[in-house]
């Protein structure tokens, strides 16, 4: 490094210091100021692409991520992100020298930084994105490799065709998605634009050189606009912070024009206002002003402040007309949900946490709680987003070639192998995990690069595999392996076993082998002979346990109806001597979760999501393999007679609600309305003084100006829910109140 460029460095240090003290005067400064000197020193004789010294890239990252307002430890670890990669610095020695967190940061980064993009399928996207997202076990990791990246798009250009070519698309499909589900706004747009850049250059200077072509009157066009409301507010006196115009990002224009096919011109809603105020209230007062000062246009204004989208995005957008007969959206929010909706959770960390270092627990989990809170999100964001449940279950490994390959947490090479292919499990005989042999009992790490030996010589699998194997596919398919290969090991095996349950039971392998009626019930159970039931037992098909209630049921059962034939006999033969006492009414009778089950007692019940039933509906019930009673409206499409699979017949069951029902039950209602200013607090206003619990509320616009409102609340039977559905068809503009089913 030459002196001057010594000088420039420590001067944009300076400058970087002065930016974290802005927001946070109490920062650690005298160790930022040390992890600059050490990063400084160790990459002194490196140089970046462009001749530039290489601390300039570490100290621009650390610049992006003072400006996302991260804490003092997120700021060491950009400078010192590449120090373990490119330097040889080691873990224990930034661990030593600044902290043991600080260690943790830049040991995250460089590995994210390690994963190899080959695949380039969408699914394969999907779990690389999440993969990211499990390794990163403090989000801080993820938001400073994020800045990593977004400094590598801004110095792009010197950097070969095909190098930009592969990063771009990279950012495209994994960094901007990620920034996007982290609500980061700002930096999502910018990684777009950037990528689009090197992606599809000449789409890119098309739609800028258009811009560029009527920018003055863009321009003129968005400084009036901001004045009139500017006027307008001062006018009412609404105290607001800032009002501004801008275009829509150029990538969001491209897909638009692209995906629609349509004319720059085309795009409807090419310039979008913002209007910053200090109080929610004032939101709603703006929306007024805004309807009354422009024409507004039906079916386009969306509530993100009742009902935030799932990465806690918050505003009012409603889509106006003016004067010159050009559309516009208008974003209001408060100044909050402004630097919510630009820097995401970074914002949030800002808001939750007081700059104070967090510990990475809590943290990790409040964001898979951000992340998972997505009920009361529109539904399509809801299905995408449902696809991340990243964290505590999976796991996600590579192929040796590249491919990731998710797996149920805790997975072992056993999983992988079977995973591939049953061929390759039978015949595994051991497994390198990044190059190294590990036992079959290993637990596979997020990031873990597999490699399973085969050999035709193999014995195949042995039975611990059963055990040692976390996910039900691996299970099945050993199970399916000894089912084929060892029958009469199998059949030796499963006696045994089915024996010995038979004697727990009370009963002798004599007495149900002489009767009569078993191959009736072998057949019923799908086996040919009492061999095949052995069989399956050796290999793990069927409990012994089950197969002995299975056989013991039927026993009882046969025993029971001659008993019962026999005492009706004998009952008729009473009353026809005498008047016949009325029959005993049952005492009262158990009910599980307010609801008696004909036939059952002290059986699991559940209502059925699709209709969600409640007291007072005509219910029927539907005998799960394993999970009880499942409750449905008898009017609900699953319950249907016409649509009963006959095999399924006998498991139908009448159920009926007892006196016991519980204080409240969750359903859900469907509101279809002419959309118009105010329905949907008038709706809200009618649910709250008929005082029922509303667990989820959301409401959206069709394009045709109609508004369908779905609501899951608690009430405490069909009576009340019926004069609420009444109450609520007599507000105006609702036109149909009813409750889904299906
Ligand atoms: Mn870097």
């Amino acid at each position: 490094m030459t002196a001057e460029e010594l000088g420039s460095v420590n001067e944009r240090y300076e400058a970087l210091e002065a930016s974290i003290r802005a927001y946070n005067p109490n920062a650690d400064f005298d160790k930022i100021r040390r992890a600059f000197e050490y990063a400084r020193d160790k990459h002194i004789h490196q140089r970046r692409k462009d001749g530039s010294p290489y601390i300039t890239h570490p100290l621009a990252v650390a610049q992006v991520v003072s400006d996302m307002h991260l804490d003092s430890e997120s700021i060491m670890a950009a400078l010192l992100h590449d120090c373990i990669e490119d330097t040889d610095a080691t873990h224990e020695e930034i661990a030593k020298l600044f902290s043991p967190a600080v260690a943790e940061l830049v040991e995250g980064v460089t590995k994210l930084t390690r994963v190899q993009y080959i695949s380039k399928e969408e699914e394969q996207m999907e779990n690389l994105r999440k993969m990211l997202m499990a390794m990163s076990k403090d989000i801080r990791v993820i938001l400073v490799k994020i800045a990593d990246r977004l400094h590598n798009m801004r110095t792009m250009d010197y950097q070969t065709a095909e190098k930009q070519k592969q990063k771009s698309l990279e950012t495209m499909e994994i960094y901007a998605p990620l920034a996007h589900r982290l609500g980061m706004q700002k930096v999502k747009w910018e990684l777009e634009d950037r990528s689009l850049r090197y992606l599809d250059p000449v789409g890119y200077r098309d739609i800028n050189d258009k811009l560029e072509v009527h920018r003055a009157q863009h321009e003129a066009f968005m400084a009036h606009i901001q004045s009139q409301i500017e006027e307008r507010l001062k006018e009412i006196s609404v105290d607001y912070t800032k009002v501004y115009g801008r275009i829509k990002h150029t990538y969001s224009i491209y897909r638009k024009m692209y995906s629609q096919g349509k004319t720059l011109e085309q795009i409807y809603d090419l310039f979008a206002f913002r209007v910053i105020v200090k109080t929610i209230p004032d939101c709603y007062n703006v929306l007024g002003v805004m309807h009354d000062l422009y024409k507004p246009v039906l079916g386009r204004f969306k509530d993100y402040i009742g009902t935030p989208k799932p990465n806690m995005y918050q505003s009012l957008h409603t889509t106006v007309i003016g004067d010159e007969g050009i559309p516009f959206e208008v974003q209001i929010r408060t100044e909050e949900m402004h630097q919510i909706a630009e820097y995401g959770i970074a914002a949030h960390w800002k808001y939750k946490q007081n700059g104070q270092g967090a510990g990475s627990e809590r943290t990790y989990e409040w964001v898979r709680k951000l992340l998972e809170n997505q009920e009361s999100s529109d539904a399509e964001e809801f299905i995408h987003n449902l696809k991340v449940d990243m964290f505590s279950d999976e796991v996600f490994v590579f192929t040796p070639s590249g491919d990731v390959v998710n797996l149920p947490a805790g997975a072992t090479p056993i999983d992988f192998a079977y995973s591939i292919h049953s061929a390759v499990g039978n015949s595994m005989v051991s497994c390198k995990v990044n190059n190294r042999i590990v036992t079959f009992d290993y637990p596979l790490q997020n990031g873990d690069i597999v490699e399973v030996v085969t050999s035709k010589a193999a014995h195949g699998p042995s039975r611990d595999w059963m055990n040692i194997a976390k996910s039900s596919e691996a299970r099945n398919k050993i199970r399916q392996w000894f089912k084929k290969e060892k029958r009469e090991e199998n059949v030796a095996r499963g006696k045994l076993s089915f024996d010995s349950e038979l004697k727990h039971a009370g009963l002798t392998l004599s007495e149900i082998t002489s009767w009569e009626n078993l191959p009736a019930v072998l057949k019923k159970m799908s086996y040919g002979s009492i061999d095949d039931m052995y069989a399956a037992i050796g290999y793990g098909g069927l409990s012994s346990l089950k197969a002995v209630n299975r056989i013991r049921d039927e026993l009882w059962r046969e025993r029971r109806t001659a008993q019962a034939a026999q005492k009706a006999a004998e009952m008729e033969e009473l009353s026809r001597s005498a008047a016949a006492p009325p029959p005993p009414v049952p005492a009262k009778r158990h009910s599980e979760n307010g609801v008696i089950v004909e036939g059952l007692g002290n059986c699991l019940v559940k209502f059925a999501k699709c209709c969600a039933p409640v007291p007072g509906d005509p219910i029927v019930g539907f005998v799960t393999r394993g999970y009880g009673v499942s409750v449905h409206r008898v009017d609900c499409p699953n319950a249907r007679h016409n649509s009963r699979d006959p095999e399924e017949a006998a498991r139908w069951v009448k159920v009926a609600w007892g006196s016991d029902t519980r204080e409240s039950y969750q359903t859900s209602l469907e509101l279809v309305s002419k959309d118009r200013d105010g329905l949907v607090l008038d709706i809200s206003a009618m649910l709250s003084t008929a005082k029922v619990r509303v667990l989820s509320f959301s409401s959206r616009g069709m394009p045709d100006g109609f508004a369908i409102t779905s609501i899951v609340l608690e009430v405490t039977g069909s009576e009340q829910l019926e004069l609420l559905m009444k109450k609520l068809k007599g507000i105006q503009g609702v036109m149909d109140v009813k409750r889904p089913t299906g």
